[in-house]
């Protein structure tokens, strides 16, 4: 099982590759973090194909090469604070814990959570902080953040949220532009909103954004 494990790991990171992914550091993160390990037992053996999975709750876990790319477009150089909303299973935050300082996490479902946080205990990943809320207004008290994930889907990024982000900081988020399209988007956050640089990084799938502030 762990032989094939390692098969299947390296097909992943060879077709990341091929999909542009080309930062050392992240293949690397995504070769160290176990993706089972965030799964439910009966989708252990899909761990490592390229595609979301079920999580329970209605949820997924993000698919490996979105995961890739919205760490890649953080250009993380490893002192980076990052607010994360929405850490489902925990595994795009286990992915950006090895290669910033901290991440702050947040997930409104309870159960996800606790679960998550068994993995970063198995993984012994202690540069995370997370908390039980809804996300939509960020994490004001802690601000600023270097950079700011959003893992759900945001119909409009709230400038309040921006606004807990760091000068020249990125926030990466998939924004529903309709029904049933989204699209990620990178910003560059500038001193003032409407400097701020936006930039589009193609269509993306996420479950939506769930808020009583919305
Ligand atoms: N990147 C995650 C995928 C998360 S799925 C992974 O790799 O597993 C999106 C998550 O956002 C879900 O767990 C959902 O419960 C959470 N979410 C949705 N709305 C939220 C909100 N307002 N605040 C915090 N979390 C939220």
């Amino acid at each position: 099982m762990l032989y094939e494990n390692s098969i299947q790991k390296a097909n992943l990171i060879m077709s990341l590759r091929s999909m542009g992914i080309s930062s050392k550091d992240v293949l690397n993160a995504i070769e160290t973090i176990p993706r089972e390990l965030f799964l439910p037992s009966n989708f252990h053996s899909y761990a490592y194909k390229n595609n979301p999975l079920p999580i329970g709750f209605e949820q997924t876990i993000s698919q490996p090469y979105i995961v890739a790319l919205m760490t890649e477009a953080l250009n993380l150089k490893g002192n980076e604070i990052i607010l994360e909303i929405g850490t489902g299973s925990g595994y795009q935050t286990s992915v950006l814990s090895l290669l910033s300082r901290r991440v702050y996490s947040i997930e409104r479902i309870k159960p996800l959570l606790v679960n998550a946080l068994l993995c970063f205990k198995k993984l012994k990943l202690t540069n995370i902080v997370s908390k039980h809320d809804d996300g939509f207004l960020g994490w004001p008290k802690l601000a600023p953040f270097d950079h700011l994930i959003i893992t759900c889907a945001i119909k409009k990024i709230d400038d309040r949220l921006l606004n807990q982000v760091r000068y020249n900081g990125i926030c990466i988020a998939p924004v529903a532009t309709s029904l049933n399209q989204q699209r990620l988007k990178k910003i560059i956050v500038k001193d003032k909103r409407e400097n701020d640089i936006w930039e589009d990084l193609g269509e993306v799938s996420f479950v939506p954004l769930v808020s009583d502030y919305d």
